[in-house]
């Protein structure tokens, strides 16, 4: 091996240190710190107009907090060099990438106004779509509902409508007298559209994010299994694909935590004709079922069948 002479090593290093003083200075300067993590592993990288050279900072740099983390200081550019482990300044994991959120209006400038939250994961996956309020005097069901909008989810999409019906929650009442029952208000055909503005939009909001499991969030003000007649603590499903097998599971892990039977969920089906449950279900082959709490419970215990059942879906779907 052929062994340097002084003047060479001074060729050599004089240059190398003063493009690591320079890069260090341009990353200091205030702008260059941008929030959010980036990865400069092996490439060359221009960002904020520095050029950053891939062999003196083959690393991440936390633009979270503005200081260059893990510096990997290479004293040759050898290009057969692999990235070193990445680390934070408090050696804590990266943290996950939040999602999206976005906020629409739907029956925008009608007085049937109403939000929809869109949440979108960085990772593809399902898109469930969670209503409340469809009957504004179902409290426990749009309580629950916003429980989800800004909820961090690890992949797919997540549409929260949690007050659709706005006028009759406003109103402490199940429907709008002039405007008619909003849950018997969807197509009852494959070829019919919704009857108002308002349901025509979320049942565009069905077809055009293609979703693929839909909870609709209701009460009824009696247990079921006392009287038949009503439907408190069931689930009312859509029977098509898998949908069966994944509301048996919500169902039976629900009612594990359930002491008293008359209190325990049973599962139904066929969600009436004209609701949004039946018309995603029937005509767009959403996975699509009805909760139904019963408004003989507390407050708190119904709206938390609710957020747990959403949340059993969720994990079902490996969202949460
Ligand atoms: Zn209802």
């Amino acid at each position: 091996m052929q062994k340097r002479s002084n003047t060479h090593k001074l060729i050599f290093y004089i240059p190398l240190l003063a493009s690591i003083v320079l890069v260090t200075g341009l990353l200091f300067i205030p702008g260059v710190a941008k929030a959010g993590t980036i990865n400069l592993h092996n490439s060359a990288t221009y960002y904020s107009n520095t050029f950053i050279h891939p062999y003196v900072f083959a690393e991440t740099i936390n633009f979270n907090t503005g200081y260059v983390t893990a510096v990997n200081r290479q004293e040759t550019a050898d290009s057969s060099l692999s990235p070193a482990p990445v680390k934070n300044n408090n050696n804590a994991p990266e943290p996950a990438a939040k999602p999206m959120i976005e906020k629409k209006v739907l029956a925008k400038g009608t007085k049937d106004a109403t939000e929809l939250y869109i949440i979108k994961a960085n990772k593809p996956g399902p898109t469930v779509m969670i209503v409340g309020g469809i009957h504004g005097n179902e409290t426990a069901g749009y309580k629950a509902a916003e429980k989800f909008i800004n909820y961090d989810i690890k992949r797919g999409t997540l549409l929260v409508i949690p007050r659709a019906n706005q006028r009759a929650i406003d109103n402490k009442s199940r429907i709008i007298k002039s405007v008619g029952d909003m849950n018997r208000q969807f197509p009852t055909s494959s070829k019919s559209s919704a009857d108002t503005h308002l349901t025509r939009e979320i049942y565009k909001v069905v077809k055009d994010f293609k979703v693929d499991w839909l909870m609709d969030m209701h009460e009824s003000i009696d247990y079921h299994k006392l009287n038949p007649d009503s439907v408190g603590q069931t689930i009312i499903y859509y029977p098509a694909n898998s949908t069966r097998s994944t509301v048996s599971g919500l169902l039976n892990s629900i009612n594990k935590t359930i002491k008293y039977s008359r209190a325990q969920f049973t599962l139904l089906r066929y969600p009436v004709k004209g609701s949004l449950a039946r018309a995603a279900g029937q005509y767009l082959g959403v996975h699509s079922y009805i909760f139904e709490t019963c408004s003989k419970q507390s407050l708190s215990t119904r709206i938390d069948y609710h957020v747990k059942a959403a949340n059993l879906l969720l994990k079902s779907l490996d969202m949460n």
